[in-house]
């Protein structure tokens, strides 16, 4: 028994190892808001009828657009690593994601980003709402402090549900301390949402590494806190939007988590991060018309998603340089892009008809970087 238990930390070891450095690509189909309206239980029959019902056929991982394009007359097959549904939850979005989230605690540098045109679902896939509605920010705090907590009772590394028993390893074992900023990227611009009036910060880079030290910080050791501190940085947020004309669907916003582990006897330090964001809306903002400060803003938008898009696909592409300096959001999330950094993307879609161009553009924009070997590895060990 012990044997096949530590066959499977080997095997997961293996598997954090190949991510390293890697991209997962999750997609997340909002309910239409005609479905919303109503409150029966969805059935599998009602799922599969309200993605037909949104023009996409779904499965596990694929996605198909039945409509064949106007020039090649092909229909777009889209593979990625998972697929959500209009009936999928929270917690079904977030049982995905916790590998993710806890291999920060293993020292990895690891970036959620959603990604997607404005009312698609990122906000409520990162933040949600209260109770079942918990959204990643809040699930992936708890699963932190509570695999922290089984961490330093039993010395265990790799805390999941098939790792050794509690008697089979030593009495001691990890401590870890927990800190957080909270930024917002407008317009270029970096705003500490986690200090008062959200002043604009900047970001150092020295050699190879980014300082976020001017970043105002703040520890926390359980979930309540975590939620004290997002809701009054969110208020800093609300706050500086009026004076810059509602900027929350045009500036990307970024959590990021920090934790830091020492082992009782070795002191073996570990140092992760978990950088959590709800970027910009990613719909094309029309361009005529557009002028000044809208026309700024627009391009700095642009920049910032098509830096990320590049970059996101230098690495599924393994290039030996990746451009991440081009902007601010990048420059910030680059820890996760180095060896011991990984992406996960979840790509928000909005099902309503007229929102098809937009979808479309998103599940293009995702394919491009999309790695799907892997994330079938994981899910098969995981069900083992
Ligand atoms: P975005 O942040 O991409 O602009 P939001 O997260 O604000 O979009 O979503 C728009 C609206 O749709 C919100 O009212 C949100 O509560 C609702 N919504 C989004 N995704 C879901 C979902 N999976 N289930 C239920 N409601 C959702
Ligand atoms: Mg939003």
């Amino acid at each position: 028994k012990l044997y096949e238990a530590e066959e499977r930390n080997r095997i997961l070891h293996n598997t954090i190892q190949d991510l390293k450095g890697k991209v997962r690509v999750f997609v997340r189909i909002r309910p239409s808001w005609a479905d919303a309206q109503r409150t029966a239980v969805k059935s599998d029959t009602d799922l599969h009828m309200e993605c037909r019902g949104c023009g996409l056929s779904m499965s596990h991982c694929t996605l198909i657009d039945p409509h064949p394009s106007a020039a090649s007359g092909t229909q777009h097959v889209f593979k990625f690593d998972r697929v959500f549904g209009p009936v999928d939850s929270q917690e079904t979005v977030f049982e995905e994601v916790a590998l993710f989230v806890q291999s920060a605690l293993h020292g990895y540098n690891t970036c959620v980003i959603a990604y997607g045109q404005t009312g698609a679902g990122k906000t409520f896939t990162m933040h949600g709402g209260r109770g079942k509605e918990a959204g990643i920010v809040r699930r992936a705090a708890q699963k932190i402090v509570e695999t922290a907590q089984v961490m330093k009772a039993t010395g265990q590394f790799y805390n999941l549900s098939f790792a050794l028993s509690h008697d089979d390893v030593g009495p001691t074992g990890w401590e870890y301390s927990f800190t957080c900023n909270y930024v917002e990227i407008y317009n270029e611009q970096v705003r500490d949402l986690l200090a008062s009036g959200a002043p604009k910060v900047n970001m150092r880079i020295i050699g190879s590494e980014v300082l976020t030290k001017d970043f105002h910080e703040k520890t926390f050791s359980s979930v309540d806190e975590v939620d004290l501190i997002v809701s009054s940085a969110e208020k800093q947020r609300s706050v500086a939007a009026t004076n810059m004309n509602e900027t929350s669907s045009r500036s990307h916003s970024v959590f990021i988590l920090k934790l830091q582990g020492v082992h009782v006897e070795t002191k073996t330090k570990l140092n992760g991060c978990l950088y959590l964001c709800d970027l910009a809306g990613s719909e094309r903002i029309a361009k005529s018309g557009a002028t000044g400060d809208r026309l700024k803003e627009a391009q700095n938008i642009n920049k910032s998603l098509s830096t990320l898009t590049d970059v996101l696909r230098q690495l599924h592409e393994k290039a030996d340089h990746i451009r991440y300096r081009d902007s601010k959001l990048t420059i910030l999330l680059q820890p996760c892009f180095t060896c011991s950094g990984k992406s996960l993307m979840i790509v928000n879609v909005a099902p309503e008809p007229e929102n098809e161009r937009e979808t479309l553009n998103s599940l293009k924009f995702a394919a491009k970087v999309c790695e799907t070997e892997l994330g079938k590895t994981i899910r098969n060990i995981i069900k083992y």
